[in-house]
């Protein structure tokens, strides 16, 4: 079931959205060679906290045996979402995708950024900024009268004309009191199909897209391309008022 959010209820995920936006800013200057991501965990934690929000994904069961340890999802290079917060350093030339959800008097926030761990390559430069440019693209087509199915389209048909290839395990999501509401937004479809999109509706819209093959391995938590290419990803929540499309955590 869809639930559409009042105006009001917008309101509310804005506030959200802001101290998200600014966590994943705050932990973006401290992404370097030789940090943690445990340690970037921590920063999330108390960041979230001293801004009396809760993080969404800490302890989140989602009937996978264990609950997500962590206060971000930490995926470095081939893994595509889901990592583990660990000791293990990053290391200069190295992609991370973080992925942060908090809650702030009851409303959720979801959004990802991939992170380039000092110089990178040409190839890793190309995916980030490709991923990070389709958002935008599915952005473009979040209006009123359009189906969900344009927001789709139009993120695979960006990412697989430039050589890249969308994750088809993982999709984007409704959001609002739950972190994962109705409907699903999967980063691949057709144009003209799906849901008709109304006023109201508030969307986490996140492109999963590989440098190599589509295909990944999924056990558990870990999701990671099946070639071992990188990955990238890049989130927010949007919502779609009256003014169009307006997204809360950037
Ligand atoms: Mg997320
Ligand atoms: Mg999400």
């Amino acid at each position: 079931m869809i639930r559409l959010k009042s105006p009001f209820e917008i309101d509310c995920m804005r506030k959200s959205g802001e101290i998200l936006r600014d966590c994943l800013l705050f932990l973006e200057e401290r992404v370097k060679a030789g940090v943690s991501t445990k340690k970037l965990d921590e920063f999330a934690y108390e960041y979230i906290k001293g801004h009396g929000a809760e993080p969404s994904f800490l302890g989140f069961d989602a009937g996978m045996g264990v609950p997500f340890p962590g206060t971000i999802c930490a995926s470095v290079d081939s893994v595509v979402v889901h990592g583990f917060p660990s000791e293990r350093k990053l290391k200069e030339g190295e992609i991370l995708s973080i992925d942060c959800g908090l809650v702030f008097k009851g409303w959720q926030a979801d959004a990802a950024r991939t992170i380039a761990v000092g110089e990178i390559s040409k190839e890793k430069r190309d995916l980030v900024d490709v991923t990070r440019q389709s958002f935008f693209e599915g952005v473009k087509n979040f209006k009123e009268g359009n189906r969900l199915g344009d927001i789709s389209s139009a993120i695979q048909l960006y990412c697989e004309s430039r050589g890249y290839s969308i994750v088809r395990t993982m999709t984007g999501h409704g959001i609002g009191r739950e972190m994962h509401e109705d409907p699903s937004v999967p980063n691949f479809g057709r144009a003209g199909h799906g849901i008709r999109l109304e006023r109201g509706l508030v969307l986490a819209i996140e492109p999963m897209v590989n440098m190599g093959t589509w295909k990944t391995h999924d056990e558990g938590w870990l999701c990671e391309t099946l070639d071992k290419k990188p990955s990238a990803h890049y989130e927010n929540t949007v919502a779609l008022t009256e003014n169009g499309a307006e997204i809360l955590t950037l």
